[in-house]
């Protein structure tokens, strides 16, 4: 597929479906329309390949063997390494630590930077839209050094409540962390004016971009942020591999994370020595496959163009919403001015999870739940939602099916 740049309204929608091979089915008799990639998205052809190709020609342990296999999986191994730290990017490859996804990369933070610095009374600042990824490492190191946990509250309409932000940062403050984009809300945080507003307090900031990396452009550099966490299997790439980007000076300092093969230098029973950066925090034999998984997804979105992904989950976005609003009872969750491609809804006397079984009947994938949000949950003050995500396969066509297939819940159920 080679994609030149287009019109707006040209996204080639119908070419890019035929680029992931399992929208191609029948659910139940009906066409998969798959509206749940906020939780996780489909992979391209190019990432099944890079994947196959990996384990039929290259495969073998990376930086150890001096052997063809192994050189060739160490090149494309850091190759993808390469293509992250351009794709955010990044001023060093020394900054991208591959982990497990966004969980492990927010423990790694949890962990090496903030546990050795917290003193009793100190404090970490989250917010209420966090998902639970980005509040329980928290309350781990919490618990570990007698630190505390601030939350900064939500608006009516799901936007931060930057009073209270700017309250809540003071002399005591060592850690600002917070999501980029919301999974529940698809809130878009302003976090350039976050970041400058904690560094003015001199505190550190973790972004979490499970949601922002597969909808945004993405500069780090311009963020300035401290640290930025992300996951493979929600921007079209393998579950199992993540990355954390760390300020190289910040990732120097830290101690390991994890001990093991690959991140040392020497060992002796008395002490060991630690592998430069980023191999320290790269303890074991790591994904490998699903690293090269993770470079062709880059490289697909960049034939694309993040810009062009962005504006066609935009106008995904406005025609569900308006769409949604037209039905009696369905009260969106989540107005924020800045939105990405995630609708939460709840219609008055259904439960959530018998509107997904209805439309599951229909062959239409979408969540319900707390979201792994459950303090956001209570915090709107109902039980559950429904979650309809949008990716850059989906198409006005399956959000009319939505609409259709919210009316017959209705029709069954309320
Ligand atoms: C999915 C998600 C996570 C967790 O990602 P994993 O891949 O499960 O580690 C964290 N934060 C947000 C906002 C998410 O959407």
């Amino acid at each position: 597929m080679n994609f030149h740049p287009m019109a707006e309204t040209s996204f080639p929608v119908q070419q890019i479906r035929r680029d992931f091979p399992i929208l191609d089915q029948m659910i139940n008799g009906y066409p998969l329309a798959y509206l749940d990639n906020a939780a996780s998205s489909q992979k391209p052809l190019a990432v099944i390949s890079a994947i196959d190709h990996c384990y039929r020609h290259d495969y073998a342990n990376v930086h150890r063997g001096i052997h063809a296999l192994s050189e060739r999986s160490t090149a494309a191994f850091e190759a993808a390494r390469h293509k992250v730290q351009t794709f955010i990017n990044a001023a060093s490859e020394k900054e991208i630590i591959f982990v497990r996804g966004t969980t492990e990369a927010i423990n790694l933070v949890a962990q090496s930077y903030a546990r050795p610095l917290l003193q009793p009374g100190d404090e970490i600042i989250i917010t209420a839209m966090e998902h639970h990824s980005n509040i329980v490492p928290w309350q781990l190191v919490c618990e570990q050094t007698g630190a505390k946990l601030k939350v900064v509250a939500i608006n009516e309409v799901g936007e931060l409540d930057m009073e209270q932000m700017i309250s809540c940062l003071n002399d005591r403050s060592r850690l600002l962390a917070l999501t980029h984009i919301s999974n529940v809300l698809g809130t878009i945080n302003p976090i350039v004016d976050i970041i400058t507003l904690a560094h003015k307090h001199g505190i550190a900031v973790l972004v979490d971009g499970a949601q922002a990396v597969p909808h945004l452009t993405l500069d780090v550099q311009a963020l300035d942020c401290d640290f930025y966490a992300f996951s493979g299997h929600k921007m079209y790439g393998p579950s199992g591999i993540g990355i954390l980007y760390g300020k190289r000076e910040l990732l120097e300092d830290m101690p390991p994370y994890h001990g093991g093969g690959q991140m040392i230098q020497t060992v002796s029973f008395e002490k060991s020595t630690y592998a430069e950066l980023p191999h320290k925090f790269e303890a074991g034999t790591p994904h490998i496959a699903g690293a090269i998984g993770l470079g062709a997804a880059i490289d697909y979105l960049n034939e694309i163009g993040m810009q062009f992904i962005a504006a066609h989950e935009d106008r995904l976005l406005d025609y569900a919403s308006e769409a949604l609003a037209e039905i009696k009872g369905l009260r969106i969750t989540g107005q924020a001015k800045a939105k990405s491609s995630i609708v939460s809804f709840v219609i008055d006397g259904i439960h959530p999870h018998d509107i997904a079984t209805v439309l599951d009947q229909l062959g239409i994938a979408v969540r319900a739940g707390h979201h792994c949000a459950m303090p956001l949950i209570k915090y709107l003050g109902v039980i559950a939602t429904t979650r309809a995500s949008f990716a850059l396969y989906n198409t006005t066509d399956e959000i009319d099916r939505l609409v259709q297939g919210l009316e017959k819940a209705k029709a069954l159920l309320a």
